[in-house]
């Protein structure tokens, strides 16, 4: 199997390049050539395994040019009780009758994004041994909160690569600034923009396909990668939950083989939901791919409408890493259901680019309906539906879960479809204990980590080793810029 460019179907290259490279040259995202297949007895075979294996069996559809033992190396490295708080990696939890939590914050930085995050230096790094190149790899990552600690636990100390973050200066959770400012290792930077994540990541994206750039990198040894989910080795680790979530549906009899289920995602780059989308297309049998927005909520009126309009007010949520305006995976799902029309990608978004706005033909607009649904949720919903569930099934969730959860919520409501429901449960609410406190009424003084104790009586979940072990951390790195500066700090914090 090869890997395409969204901008450009003519670049055919392997996986390796591929996660080794990050994003086209054409600016484009790499994607698939064919999407692979899993057979319902797979599926149901699968439930044996641990998740190591799961993942070793999807990965080895989409990697072919990797060996097996490669990927072995890769996911034994990843999926272990090392890294993660449980043995299932995911956990799945049931919430009410017939719908489940997909718990995917059991990992070091306690949000989804390490699901992806443990193995990418692990594939990266063989991306990077496989296509030959002598180059150190600079990871360059824009976050709205979660992307950039996941990423610099996984790259922290990684030889041949170093890391840089971006993260807007009043974008994220006070957990999540603690985060990343701590941060310990050798080859790790973080840096404070002035403006939001849009910024962010436009600026990291320039820098990526800036032809100069690249050249001043490569005369150094050096070559961009990116940890976001514009990488494809971000983005396969992502379909193997969805895939062994449906196999685990399967072993607890939750569901009859081939049964279909309905997947709900809290959305912000359009990552998460898209893996969803290839597990479907690779035959996991799904009904309706679920996408929750907050008040930023560009994607529920594309997925409604058809049209994609940036022009509007960026909303500072309680849910942070779901504020963006512009989705980058949503590039990958249109080129799929444009029938791989590279020039109709180019138009879009180049006037995305443009004027912040294009539309979908009606084609697109059917195929989106047939296999998606969206809504939207503000904040004062959201609190309102953390108390809900917290007091009606003793289950605690942080302020992107229970956006999913009302948005499901009113999808039922308006729908009475009763098909068996996944929410993916993205972080956990220890990451965002003001919000989750204020939500349930529990009250705590201004520290974040007298919050963190609040939260642990009223809520009974343990806290993270990995968050109470912050408390004592001195603060790392201070440093805040304008957006127009983020090359200049690059440079200098690599010493070119
Ligand atoms: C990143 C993130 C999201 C959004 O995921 P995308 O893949 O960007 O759509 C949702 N919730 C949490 C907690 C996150 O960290």
């Amino acid at each position: 199997m090869f890997y395409k460019s969204t901008r450009n179907s003519e670049v055919n290259v392997t996986s390796a390049q591929a996660i080794a490279q990050g994003i086209s040259e054409d600016g484009g995202l790499f994607v698939p050539s064919e999407l692979p297949k899993i057979t319902l007895d797979e599926l149901r075979q699968m439930g044996d395994l641990s998740y190591a294996d799961r993942a070793l069996f999807v990965f080895s559809k989409y990697l072919t040019d990797f060996t097996g033992a490669e990927i072995k190396y890769c996911v034994d490295g990843a999926y272990n009780t090392k890294n993660f708080e449980t043995d299932n990696i995911a956990e799945l939890a049931p919430l009410f009758d017939g719908t489940y939590m997909l718990e995917l914050w059991h990992g070091p930085t306690c949000a989804f994004k390490d699901m992806a995050l443990q193995i990418l230096p692990y594939l990266l790094t063989t991306s990077v041994k496989k296509i030959g190149t002598d180059k150190k790899v600079v990871i360059l990552v824009a976050t709205s909160g979660d992307t950039g600690k996941a990423a610099l636990e996984g790259f922290k100390d990684v030889e041949g690569t170093s890391i840089l973050v971006f993260y807007p200066e009043d974008g994220v959770s006070a957990m999540q600034k603690k985060q990343m400012t701590t941060q310990d290792g050798a080859n790790v930077g973080v840096c404070a923009i002035k403006g939001n994540f849009d910024d962010a990541q436009n600026g990291v994206k320039k820098i990526f396909t800036d032809p100069e750039t690249a050249k001043e990198l490569a005369d150094n040894g050096l070559m961009f990668s990116s940890a976001n989910s514009i990488n494809w080795g971000r983005l396969a680790p992502q379909i193997i939950y969805y895939v062994s979530t449906y196999a685990e549906l399967i072993k607890k009899q939750a569901i009859d083989v081939g049964e279909p289920i309905n997947i709900v995602v809290p959305t912000g780059n359009f990552g998460n939901i898209l893996a969803g989308y290839y597990a479907k297309q690779m035959g996991v049998p799904v009904n309706k791919l679920i996408c929750a927005s907050n008040a930023n909520n560009v994607l529920t009126d594309f997925i409604n409408t058809g049209v994609y309009d940036r022009n509007r007010a960026f909303h500072t949520t309680i849910s942070p890493s779901m504020d963006i305006l512009i989705s980058s995976n949503l590039e990958r799902l249109l080129y799929h259901l444009c029938g791989e029309n590279d020039a109709q990608i180019r138009e879009w978004f180049g006037a995305l680019a443009k004027d912040g706005r294009y539309e979908v033909s009606e084609e697109v607009k059917k195929a989106l309906s047939e296999s998606f649904c969206a809504g939207f949720c503000d904040d004062e919903q959201t609190k309102a539906t953390i108390k809900e569930i917290y007091d009606k099934y003793s289950y605690t969730c942080d302020t992107h879960t229970a956006v999913a959860v009302k948005v499901y919520e009113d999808y039922k409501k308006a729908t009475g479809d009763d098909t068996v429901t996944v929410i993916a449960s993205t972080a956990s609410p220890y990451k965002f204990s003001g919000s989750v406190l204020s939500a349930i009424g529990a009250e705590a003084g201004e520290d974040e980590f007298e919050k963190v104790d609040k939260l642990a009586e009223v809520s009974k979940l343990p806290i993270p080793k990995s968050l109470a072990e912050l408390k004592d951390k001195d603060i790392r790195f201070k440093e805040t810029i304008d957006k127009a500066d983020m090359k200049q700090f690059i440079f200098k914090t690599l010493g070119i």
